[in-house]
């Protein structure tokens, strides 16, 4: 706390300190600079706990995969930031890369994320329930997605984001730890973990590249979302400066 104002406090409650002129305002000058130090050494400590668990990711041998994987995909984006899309697993392409949804797919996720403001580059994390790729593109194993998903677990600890869009059946089936058919999870608001994580569902930008005809209802599903999130982040009126 600001020294001059835990003085004013205690001040309030009825403590009178008796201090020394010089060392009452000397307290007073530095504090910005020990608030701005603490600041640092926060921002320094998440993106030192980001690197340690994207290093135990690219070394994991927790399941079989790590012997048929190129490498482990961490994820990508900006590690301060409020939105978070999670998929499946990757591909051919992203395991030759090192990066989700790189490959067709993802260029379709890409214009998808786009039409609602949001670029990888600067305002989504995107990352998979796998970090390796299962052979063949299969669907993942349950004791894969057992072994796996602790990291995507810690990675939304560490990112907070306000929001979580899965795409596609295995994200959302596996993160609300339910069977229910995508179908009837879309269109509402979900809450994952402790933070009770706003999270909403859709298509599988691979799904929509077989079935072009459902890119409508993801729209839907894409405007819901940004919705969602402006009603999460709106500053009430009477909140206004
Ligand atoms: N499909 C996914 O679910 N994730 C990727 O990273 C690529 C394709």
């Amino acid at each position: 706390m600001h020294a001059q104002r835990r003085l004013e406090y205690l001040k309030a409650i009825g403590v009178d300190l008796w201090v020394p002129r010089a060392s009452a305002r000397a307290p007073a000058a530095a504090a910005p600079a020990a608030d701005a130090g603490a600041v640092r050494d926060a921002a320094a400590s998440l993106e030192a706990r980001w690197e340690a668990l994207r290093a135990e990711v690219l070394n994991c041998q927790r399941c079989p995969l790590h012997l048929t994987r190129t490498q482990g995909v961490f994820g990508v984006g900006p590690r301060r930031c409020d939105w978070l899309v999670v998929g499946e697993a990757p591909g051919a392409e992203e395991d030759r890369r090192g990066e989700p949804f790189v490959g067709q797919a993802g260029q379709l996720l890409d214009a998808m994320l786009r039409a609602i403001g949001l670029d990888r580059r600067q305002n989504v994390y995107i990352a998979n329930i796998l970090k390796s790729r299962p052979p063949g593109n299969r669907d993942p194993k349950p004791e894969e997605v057992a072994a796996c998903l602790p990291y995507l677990k810690r990675q939304i600890g560490l990112l907070q984001p306000k929001l979580i869009l899965t795409v596609g059946r295995i994200a959302a089936q596996n993160l609300l730890g339910t069977d229910s058919p995508l179908g009837r999870l879309r269109g509402q608001v979900h809450y994952f973990g402790e933070l009770n994580t706003p999270l909403v569902v859709t298509y599988h930008p691979a799904y929509l590249l077989r079935t072009p005809a459902d890119k409508r209802k993801a729209w839907e599903d894409l405007k819901f979302a940004r919705n969602v999130f402006q009603q999460l982040t709106q500053v009430p009126d009477g909140d206004r400066p």
